[in-house]
């Protein structure tokens, strides 16, 4: 230890404050006397909510159905709430049940590490070190911006910058803008850089599914029945949830649901822009689902702007002074954002996580993620993931996911509290895997003709999303299976 390091113990580590460090430790809160630290490299809580400020940033998926069922919130404004509310809600959530005192915010962790000999997790983050007898990782797979690898990107001497990281000192109005990439993030984006730069220049790689998106907004009359009867928000969340849940069936392959899926997207882009070379630039060439189906009544019009331009086939160079379209058209920019996704099937945290024997985390998953009921890995005693390998969904709510997990990590916790060290056998973890890879066989992810952040390049498993019903989810993991572990007992106190 040097001498400038400070050590802080706990019974628990989180490291993470987004939707699911913040409910773990709104359960540690309201169920238990252990005390936790969570660790956060930003300066508020929210995770991708924090970061993710682009304009036009929201959540396609309902707000009612996208909170904590335990904190429901009467006063949503509209059916798809901005990024800004959705992040005020989440830190109104850890004022009011005070878990904002434990939370150590600018936390980088660098290092975690499994002390084999005093049988407890080290995280550091420069010179500040905790230790506990569990530790969460709650650190997401959508939180580490990707950029594309392009020829040419470090020469461009305009600004430059990623979606989640958002340059705000750059007034976009008037400029000539590239945009990279059509995903969830592009969608958002490029109606609201289209209204006020010069020129906008979006370079497609794979055209979208693009479904019309209904936002009403609430009426001050609604959120006051909402806030006295709160019985209506369940029902709205669960009419909500099961529509979701019937979407879910077309991903596993079932063919007519396919058609009907396809035909409504496919309506959608034909009832926003004429035939001819633009919509047949905007129709997509793999099957639906394949990547997430997104939701705007406003992307498809922006290209129908005088001052939009549609390139297709990505990026062939950045210059100094533009970007170079596949087919070799240059465009003069004064400013490049990467709409381009994030480091999800290799998370940065795995190469700064050692369990047993030293081994990383990063080299435990050389196949790619993966976790025993979505939550535990084997050489990686007390250690419990949310919202890691598997906990994806191309069609319902994260947050119903999360809260799935909480409930079998509350379960994990009260046990480690009590002196368990708690490590899943690997031939538990491989079974299981077996069973996710045998249900992923055949999914639209899989066979849908497309690449997508759903599925690892190193050897083409489905890692990141859960390839069933989310209410399945819930059967499967939400309760804590004794049998599958290794238990040591070592007394009460670490
Ligand atoms: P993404 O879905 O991974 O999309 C990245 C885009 O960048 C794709 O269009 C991709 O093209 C393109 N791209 C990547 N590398 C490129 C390269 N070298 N050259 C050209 N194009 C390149 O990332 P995202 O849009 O940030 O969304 C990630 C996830 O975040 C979503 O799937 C969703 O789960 C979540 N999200 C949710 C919401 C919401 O409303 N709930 C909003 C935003 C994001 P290809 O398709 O050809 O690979």
């Amino acid at each position: 230890m040097s001498e400038t390091e400070t050590i802080t113990r706990t019974d628990v580590i989180i490291v993470g404050a987004g939707f699911a460090g913040v409910g773990i430790a709104v359960q540690l809160e309201r169920q238990t006397e252990q005390s936790y630290v969570v660790l956060e490299r930003g300066h508020t809580v929210g995770g991708a909510w924090r970061d993710n400020t682009y304009p036009g940033a929201e959540c396609d998926v309902p707000s009612h159905l996208y909170s904590y069922s335990f904190s429901l919130n009467p006063g949503w404004t509209k059916m798809h709430a901005k990024q800004p509310e959705i992040l005020r809600y989440i830190e109104d959530v850890a004022a009011t049940e005070n878990v904002l005192p434990n939370i150590r915010f600018n936390m980088n962790v660098d290092d975690i590490r499994w002390d084999e000999d005093r049988k407890l997790w080290v995280a550091k983050a420069g010179d500040a070190v905790f230790e506990a007898r569990s530790i969460i990782m709650a650190v997401g797979y959508l939180s580490d911006a990707k950029f594309p690898e392009i020829p040419g990107l470090d020469s461009f001497t305009g600004k430059l910058f990623h979606s989640a990281e958002w340059d705000h000192s750059v007034d976009l109005a008037g400029k000539r803008v590239a945009l990279i990439g059509s995903g969830a993030s592009a969608i958002q984006i490029v109606p609201e850089v289209g209204k006020v730069a010069e020129k906008l220049v979006v370079l497609q790689r794979s055209a979208a599914y693009v479904t019309p998106r209904h936002d009403p907004h609430y009426t001050e009359a609604q959120k006051r029945m909402f806030e006295r009867r709160p019985e209506l928000m369940e029902r709205i969340r669960e009419d909500l949830f099961w529509a979701n849940e019937e979407r879910y069936a077309q991903r596993r392959g079932t063919q007519t649901l396919i058609e009907t899926a396809t035909k409504a997207a496919l309506g959608n882009l034909e009832s926003q822009i004429p035939a001819g070379e633009l919509r047949d630039k905007l129709t997509p060439d793999y099957t639906i689902g394949c990547k997430r189906i997104l939701k705007s009544s406003e992307y498809y019009p922006t290209f129908l702007r005088d001052n939009v331009v549609l390139e297709m086939g990505g990026v062939k160079a950045i210059t100094p002074t533009g970007i170079v379209a596949a087919d070799g058209t240059e465009h003069e920019v004064d400013v490049i954002i990467s709409a381009t996704g994030f480091e999800a099937t290799d998370i940065p945290m795995a190469y700064r996580t050692f369990g047993r024997d030293g081994l990383s985390l990063h080299d435990r998953w050389d196949r790619g993620m993966e976790a025993y009921k979505t939550t535990a890995v084997s050489g990686f005693p007390n250690l419990w993931f949310l919202k890691g390998p598997n906990t994806g969904l191309g069609h319902n709510s994260a947050i119903y996911i999360a809260e799935a997990q909480l409930d079998y990590v509350m379960e994990a916790l009260k046990r480690t509290h009590q002196g368990e060290i708690l490590e899943v056998r690997a031939e538990e973890q491989e079974r299981f895997m077996a069973e996710l890879e045998a249900l992923s066989a055949g999914t639209v992810w899989l066979s849908g003709g497309c690449s997508s952040w759903y599925v690892d390049p190193r050897s083409g498993r489905l890692t990141t999303l859960w390839p069933d019903f989310s209410f399945t989810f819930r059967e499967v993991n939400s309760e804590f299976v004794e049998e599958a572990y290794e238990i040591e007992k070592v007394g009460a106190s670490a």
